[in-house]
């Protein structure tokens, strides 16, 4: 029987509330599967700095360098006071542990009310570089404020970073045209009619290795026209991949396409490590009150254990995964919700619920 070790950051806001939840769903999955994992806690975020002085204390980052995987929960990084050194953990494991790709599907879920039936889509969002002042920096912070009416925001994109978030994209959809029976598409989104040689880089890359996948589709769109497209007619995409910062906006935007943030997972992943991620924030607003939506987070583990049966071959990792998204969709459809989707039930009644579908 394989065991992994895997990671478990609560993070701040609701991720104390989602995460433990969604960790027992997985590990029943996993359970369930024939696989054993260890679950590993390590302390991050606020709660992390009360009590150790540091955001993301250097014991937790050796401690992943010694997992398979992990799990991070939504940090409340706009709280953080970068002058006395808390980092923004998200962005920093990112950065350290070259996790490259952010995959975030956005996909119409049966008995989820939501604007449009029919979407089945990936934003493949470049992770380490783009207009991210603290990933473009060995030192400090890459937006300079000059005078003070004057601020410098430096974005980066290399060959490198482009050509393998393209190279990730492609891949992907070679992927799910083989599980959905249709040849895939990727789209890159980018804006090299105003920023031409950034963009213009991108978008040189991603037509590179559209070369060395004849059988996925290839087009290109300005950020401007893709979010216009969106939402007009999300049905008509399937694979976008773009820079960091358009990635981060699309995303989201897709995520309001299907229903709720509260549903949108997603996972960054790099060659040798990945880390599930709901796309939502630590949601201030609704923390504490036990009603915030764990699917997103649930579906994040599900992303991860796929990721795990790819990189290491392993059938059980990747059935893991698929009974526990079939045990979300079916507990959906089963009108089990929480407030964000029109419902009344609470987070640990709708894990539960998940928990007992899996058997
Ligand atoms: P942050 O700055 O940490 O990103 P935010 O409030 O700006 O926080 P989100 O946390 O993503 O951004 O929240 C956006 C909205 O979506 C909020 O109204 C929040 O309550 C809602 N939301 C986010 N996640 C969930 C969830 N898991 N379940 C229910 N509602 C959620």
């Amino acid at each position: 029987m394989a065991t992994y070790r895997i990671g478990v950051l609560q993070g701040d806001g609701i991720g104390p509330e989602v995460v433990p939840v969604a960790v027992e769903v997985a590990d029943a999955a996993v359970r369930a599967a024939g696989l054993s994992v260890e679950w590993v806690d390590l302390p991050v975020g606020i709660a992390a700095y009360a009590q150790l002085g540091d955001t993301l204390p250097q014991y937790t980052v050796d401690a992943l360098s010694t997992c398979h995987g992990w799990v991070l929960g939504p940090v409340e990084h706009h709280r953080y006071d970068p002058g006395r050194g808390m980092r923004n953990p998200s962005g920093t494991l990112r950065k350290l542990f070259d996790l490259y790709a952010n995959e975030r599907p956005a996909r119409s879920l049966p008995g989820v009310p939501s604007r449009y039936a029919g979407v089945d889509l990936v934003v493949v969002r470049e992770n380490t570089e783009g207009f991210y002042p603290d990933r473009n920096v060995l030192e400090g912070d890459a937006e300079l404020r000059l005078t003070p009416d004057v601020v410098v925001s430096l974005r980066v994109v290399t060959r490198n970073a482009c050509l393998r978030i393209a190279r990730y994209a492609f891949e992907l959809a070679l992927r799910r045209a083989d599980l959905r029976g249709r040849p895939g598409r990727v789209t890159a989104v980018h804006k090299a009619n105003v920023l031409r040689r950034g963009d213009g880089l991108f978008l040189e890359c991603c037509r590179e290795v559209a070369a060395q996948f004849p059988s996925v589709g290839f087009d290109d769109l300005h950020v401007d026209a893709a979010a216009y497209f969106l939402v007009r007619e999300p049905e008509r995409f399937d694979v976008l991949v773009t820079t960091n910062l358009f990635g981060d906006i699309l995303s989201d935007e897709a995520a309001g396409l299907v229903g709720s943030l509260g549903l949108a997972p997603s996972l960054n992943a790099g060659d040798r490590y990945a880390m599930a991620q709901a796309v939502h924030g630590s949601a201030p607003d609704i923390a504490g009150r036990g009603v915030a939506n764990p699917a997103a987070e649930i579906l994040s583990l599900a992303m991860l254990l796929g990721w795990l049966s790819r990189r290491h071959g392993d059938g059980a990792a990747a059935e893991a995964a698929a009974r526990v998204e079939g045990a979300v969709c079916a507990v959906l459809q089963d009108g089990v919700r929480t407030p964000d989707l029109g419902g009344s039930c609470g987070t640990v009644e709708l894990a539960r619920a998940v928990r007992r579908r899996l058997g």
